[in-house]
């Protein structure tokens, strides 16, 4: 599953921190993922926790925020806000849009116990 390995990869990146900061224990995660990530949200969290047990974020509340996509129109050269990968161009209307923005997914804050 997908969003196992994305739950798996996030518990790393904790770990990883934990090292860096010198913290032991996660107790709190804000995600930010883009609209057009292709995340399932609740196939996440419910990964997640089974990612955490026994981990340094077991227990740990998850709170995930959209983050808005971005695009540039290559017809108008426009910025442009996406949220879909087929969404046509509000100012003039072409399917011409580069996505910039919104593919990724980060970790926003986190709430941590020495
Ligand atoms: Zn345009």
């Amino acid at each position: 599953m997908h969003e196992l390995s994305i739950a798996e990869s996030i518990i790393e990146l904790l770990e990883e921190h934990a090292v860096t900061h010198k913290f032991k224990k996660v107790t709190k995660i804000i995600l930010e993922i883009g609209v057009l990530a292709g995340i399932e949200k609740s196939a996440l969290f419910f990964c997640f926790d089974a990612a955490a047990q026994n981990s340094l974020a077991e227990g740990a509340e998850l709170l995930i925020e959209d983050k808005l996509a971005k695009g540039v129109c290559r017809h108008c050269h426009l910025q442009v806000t996406v949220t879909d990968w087929y969404q046509p161009c509000p100012y003039c209307g072409q399917l011409l849009i580069n996505i910039t923005d919104g593919e990724q997914m980060n970790i926003k804050s986190l709430e941590v116990e020495n």
